[in-house]
């Protein structure tokens, strides 16, 4: 549609009476708990509401400008922190101030490399542990106000913590972990769209919220250790055809209150079952299966396969973004060799309004992410939206809660993050509609005129900031509503 014939079709003067006046209306209607999406219980997520297929398209809208690099496990933060501490405790007492002084020069190989390319992220590993340490030293002046959240998200944590992890942890390479326990004497399926039909009906019943399916490139396969062998480059096993990939949300009431309320966790066990449950049944019917999953055990990076799965696009901040659960999507995937229909890549405009937007940049309390007009980062052959994986890492060691450290304000401002209410549905259903540009301008205009944001150090502890959060914690994690201190 032409932009001349789009504001025929719409109507420039009604469509800013109709958007005007609606606003009003979506402010109240914001404050219906109700109206969250993605907890919905109608079967195979029938109280979904957007609809794609208008916006499938045949390339996926992140920017391929060379030649796609796997990503090396160090390129992952925690990968990465992990073998540094090792490294550090190998050293025996006064590690820390050794390789502190001695410097990128003294560390292993693989290390030394990495750092060498990265010294930015060698300085912020020694200020985030420095963080931590005056995090623990805080910690009995926030005690008794965060007692909830803090017992909140330690339940949530607690089955990866000094247990065996669900789904359990591969015990081999992938061609025999994989088919471990596999039928061996299958049905033949009809074709692969009975296997996507199904398999999504079923990720539906273990709890998904969203389901999509796509072809694994190899590119978005780690590289430099697989799980169940060690450190190891590889190629991509030819059993890894496909991914279904899923999401769910937080708890939405929870999320709103980050960074002092919220935990990753909560959304993370909940996804681990989901996918531990459909390994397995993908087994039980005859085919190859592997999780991946947070916080940490994957072969594949999940938020690209997310968007070749049509669920959404990237944003500013790095996550995806999809239309029922705004940047609120949690992700996971489950590799296997069924034979399933791919779903196709959308363009609902997320990267073009995020363009524009830059309100999650504004509010991020470490400066991690980038105002730049449009992506200019290349990375692994994709020019993207990049954080600073180490200046939020560091602004997670600062925030007021030790062990549910964590943040994700830049999640809960993103405008995409509201509610399955009337106004929010037009205008999510619009704007991926209007070539002009207008409805966009107008989303946000509202957006920044009907939400307040206490601005990005003020998440942060005195002296810094007063430990604000993005919305009001519900009453069941205010402390003082329930005990006295
Ligand atoms: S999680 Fe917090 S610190 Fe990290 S990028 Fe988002 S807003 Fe910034
Ligand atoms: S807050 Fe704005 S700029 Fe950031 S991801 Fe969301 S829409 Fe994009």
């Amino acid at each position: 549609m032409h932009r001349r014939d789009f504001l025929k079709f719409t109507g420039l003067a009604s469509g800013t009476l109709v958007l005007g006046g609606a606003a009003a209306a979506g402010y109240m209607s914001g404050a219906d708990k109700t109206g969250n999406t993605g907890w919905g219980r109608a079967p195979y997520a029938k109280d979904q509401f957007f609809n794609r297929k208008p916006f499938f398209v045949t390339t996926p809208t992140y920017e391929k400008v060379g030649t796609p690099q796997r990503i090396q496990y160090l390129d992952n933060l925690f990968r990465r922190n992990g073998e540094l501490g090792m490294h550090i405790r190998s050293l025996g007492e006064g590690g820390l101030e050794s390789v502190k002084g001695e410097g990128i020069s003294s560390l292993p190989q693989e290390l030394k490399a990495y750092y060498t390319e990265h010294p930015s992220a060698f300085e912020e590993f020694f200020l985030t542990r420095e963080s931590a340490k005056q995090q623990r030293e805080r910690w009995p002046e926030h005690r008794n106000q965060y007692l909830l959240a803090e017992a909140w998200s330690k339940a949530h944590a607690s089955p990866l913590k000094g247990r065996e992890a669900y789904p359990p942890q591969p015990q081999g390479p992938p061609e025999e972990w994989d088919f471990e326990g596999v039928n061996p004497d299958p049905l033949k399926l009809k074709s692969p769209q009975h296997g996507s039909e199904l398999i999504k009906k079923i990720t539906h019943t273990f709890g998904a919220t969203l389901v999509g399916v796509t072809a694994i490139k190899e590119e978005w396969v780690y590289q430099g250790i697989l799980r169940g062998v060690g450190k190891t480059n590889f190629a991509k096993p030819a059993h890894w055809k496909n991914a279904i990939v899923f999401a769910i949300p937080h708890e939405w009431e929870s999320f709103y209150a980050n960074p002092t309320y919220g935990t990753s966790y909560e959304a993370y066990t909940m996804l681990r079952f989901i996918a531990g449950k459909l390994e397995t049944f993908i087994r039980e019917i005859g085919f190859s299966s592997r999780s991946h999953v947070p916080p940490n055990s994957y072969d594949l990076i999940i938020p690209p396969l997310a968007i070749d799965a049509g669920l959404g696009e990237q944003g500013r901040h790095g996550v995806v973004i999809t239309p029922e659960l705004g940047a609120n999507t949690r992700l996971a995937a489950v590799s296997t060799d069924m034979p399933l229909e791919p779903d196709k890549p959308v363009d609902l405009g997320i990267m073009k309004f995020c363009n524009k937007c830059k309100i999650c940049a504004e509010e991020c309390p470490s400066g991690a992410i980038s105002f730049d007009d449009k992506p200019t980062k290349v990375v692994r052959g994709y020019r993207r939206w990049c954080t600073d994986q180490d200046k939020c890492f560091k602004a997670w060691n600062q925030v007021a809660t030790s062990s549910a450290r964590g943040c994700r304000v830049c999640l809960a401002v993103c405008p995409y993050s509201r509610k399955n209410n009337w106004i929010h549905t037009f205008a999510r259903e619009l704007d991926p509609r209007d070539p002009t540009g207008f409805t966009a301008s107008t989303m946000l205009a509202m957006q920044k005129q009907f939400f307040d944001y206490p601005g990005g150090s003020q998440y942060l502890p005195p002296p810094d900031g007063n430990n604000k959060t993005y919305g009001k914690a519900p009453d069941w994690l205010r402390t003082e509503e329930w005990f006295d201190f």
